[in-house]
């Protein structure tokens, strides 16, 4: 408080208010009294000589109360407040801020002096002495000796320290050492200049006094991290703060707060400039006493479970807040898994059920197709079985003639039996060749033998026809190669071809009817073509020669070729079909993936 010691000039005004005081007689006995407590930080006869002339003026304003000043220091006045012994309460900003956090004190007036703002009236400036050149800065202030106040001393200590922690300097772990000196703050002027400390705090405008009471020459002394603030007329090194207010308690009369807060608004200016304004925004105290933890904020120091929640409550809110998050969020996944889990074990179920659908129309549609084949080639089959029963016929009427003609020798009977047995076991092997073709099953994957597979549907083929045309088998494989497939499914296919590749030929010369098979390897695959020198196909009917239902035979299905392809391509083979590159016809080609075992 920069003014102290202008206030000190008012003591003349104290005469005309004690004359004022004895003019007002017997009314004045029954005035109601309101007791003024103040923080005399300076000590009594100070305080009571700096305001007393306020006293006056209230007790000459508002005759019906009695005003008295009650000099404290900060612990008392505290007491005072809490024990409702003060009516209104004038203290420096921090107390009032503190004060105000415990006991709900409210301003009602700001001093003010002349050409100063209240809201910006009060600083600090750290001294060195002029020929400390290593000094410029307050974060030069590191591991140095610092001679300050009171720890709780506004302008004697708290604003530097809010400075010098924003310059990097915790004065209570920076520094070498913190020297509090109390008052007057002249002394820790004289600690700086007789090199006891290497700086001092001090409030503003006291270097400028002691300089104006010849005590100091400004030479003497340079300020640290020097600062210029609107029209403030003494050096700084800190931020200017709200001037003393004076406020009231809860239990202040509300009529009486009014009154005074009137008067004092109204109060004339004092000689030394002193005079009352609207209350100050002390926001900038709380600001200061929080980045300090100090005062109402001295919990945020305190690491007990209370001080931390009031400390990092917005923090602890937000992680409640995330946590709370994460969790729905987490039970909302969860729900989202086990319906999405739920609905695909549904589809994979339904897909189940319609792949075995599938798989069994399709065996049901490959039985078909080998019956068909089978009832294709049933005319000749008849034929073919026709053949044995006549030669079995025929050796046994001979048997009989022969022994009605008494001819009939050991040698001719057992040659006959021979003959008979042969051909039974040739029409046996047909009939079971063909009972193990139409036989219903389900599908595997085994290495097969391709050529062998070959020789078998020839064999069915040409054991089935009464003319069979030849059939060649070209291999092309070493004895190594092996497909892995299913070979009844093979063999199906292979009968599909050369039973078109029969129809081709059929009605042709008999030098057009024969049919050549040659099976290859090419890189990892084994092709099969089965050539034939038929009637061939146009182009337009090679593009829907794979298509179900496409036919150009009177009495045919069109589904031959379309099962074929599904079969090879199962086998995660090719099936194609090109005009015979060596003279009329066509070559039908299948190619499988080769599987290599030691044979
Ligand atoms: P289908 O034999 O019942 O007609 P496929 O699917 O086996 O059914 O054959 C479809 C058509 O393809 C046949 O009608 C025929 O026109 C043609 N085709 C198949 N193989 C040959 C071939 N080797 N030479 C000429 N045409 C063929």
């Amino acid at each position: 408080m920069h003014i102290v010691g202008q206030k000190r000039t008012l003591r003349t005004s104290f005469f005309v208010g004690l004359i004022a005081l004895l003019c007002l007689g017997e009314s004045q006995a029954l005035a109601k009294d309101v007791a003024i407590g103040v923080f005399a930080y300076q000590g009594e006869r100070a305080s009571t000589s700096d305001w007393n002339p306020l006293i006056s003026y209230l007790n000459q304003a508002l005759p019906e109360h009695h005003f008295r000043l009650e000099n404290h220091n900060a612990e008392s006045l505290r007491q005072a407040i809490a024990g409702e012994g003060v009516d209104l309460v004038i203290t420096n900003p921090g107390h009032y801020i503190t004060m105000e956090a415990e006991f709900g004190l409210s301003r009602i007036a700001t001093l003010e002096s002349v050409g100063v703002s209240a809201a910006k009236a009060l600083g600090s400036v750290v001294l060195v002495r002029s020929d400390r050149a290593d000094l410029k800065e307050l974060s030069d202030l590191a591991g140095k000796r610092v001679a300050a106040v009171a720890p709780d001393a506004f302008g004697g200590y708290l604003l530097a320290a809010q400075e010098m922690l924003r310059n990097g300097v915790d004065p209570a772990s920076d520094l070498k050492e913190i020297r509090f000196i109390g008052l007057p703050m002249n002394q820790i002027v004289e600690a700086v200049q007789q090199g006891k400390v290497d700086a001092g705090i001090v409030r503003a405008c006291v270097p400028e006094q002691m300089v104006r009471e010849k005590r100091l020459t400004p030479a003497e002394f340079r300020v640290l991290s020097p600062r210029q603030e609107n029209q403030f007329p003494c050096a700084l090194s800190t931020p200017l703060y709200p001037d003393w207010p004076l406020a009231v308690t809860r239990q202040t009369d509300p009529v009486l707060a009014k009154q005074v807060a009137r008067a004092l608004l109204s109060m004339p200016q004092a000689a030394d400039g002193m005079g009352w304004t609207v209350p100050a925004d002390y926001q900038p105290v709380h600001d200061l006493y929080r980045e300090l933890r100090v005062g109402p904020y001295a919990y945020l120091r305190e690491i007990t479970p209370e001080g931390l929640v009031r400390r990092f409550w917005p923090w602890l809110l937000g992680a409640l807040m995330t946590l709370v998050a994460w969790i729905i969020h987490t039970v909302r996944v969860e729900h989202l898994v086990h319906r999405r889990t739920a609905q695909l074990g549904d589809s994979l179920h339904a897909r189940e059920q319609a792949e075995s659908c599938m798989r069994e129309s399709q065996e049901q549609m490959e039985h078909l197709s080998r019956l068909s084949v089978l009832g294709e080639l049933s005319g000749n089959l008849a034929h073919e079985l026709n053949q044995p029963l006549t030669t079995i016929g025929t050796y046994a009427r001979t048997v009989l003639r022969r022994q009605n003609s008494g001819r009939l020798t050991p040698q001719a009977i057992s040659e006959a039996c021979t003959q008979i047995v042969n051909e039974a076991e040739r029409a046996g092997g047909i009939v079971q060749r063909i009972r193990h073709f139409a036989k219903k099953r389900v599908a595997v994957r085994d290495p097969v033998d391709l050529v062998l597979i070959a020789k078998e549907a020839r064999h069915l083929v040409v054991g089935m026809l009464a003319h069979p045309p030849e059939i060649h088998i070209d291999n092309r494989l070493s004895a190594s190669f092996r497909v892995l497939a299913d070979g009844p499914q093979i063999q199906q296919v292979l009968l599909n071809l050369l039973k078109n590749a029969l129809d081709a030929g059929r009605n042709l010369r008999p030098e057009r009817q024969g049919i050549r098979v040659i099976v290859e390897a090419v890189d990892n695959w084994v092709h099969l073509h089965v050539i034939d020198r038929g009637c061939g196909l146009e182009a337009p009917q090679l593009t829907h020669l794979f298509e179900p239902f496409f036919t150009t035979k009177p009495d045919g299905l069109g589904l031959g070729l379309p099962i074929c392809k599904t079969i090879i391509e199962a086998h995660g083979g090719r099936l194609w079909a090109e005009p015979n590159a060596d003279g009329p016809g066509m070559c039908f080609s299948f190619s499988l993936p080769h599987h290599d075992l030691p044979t």
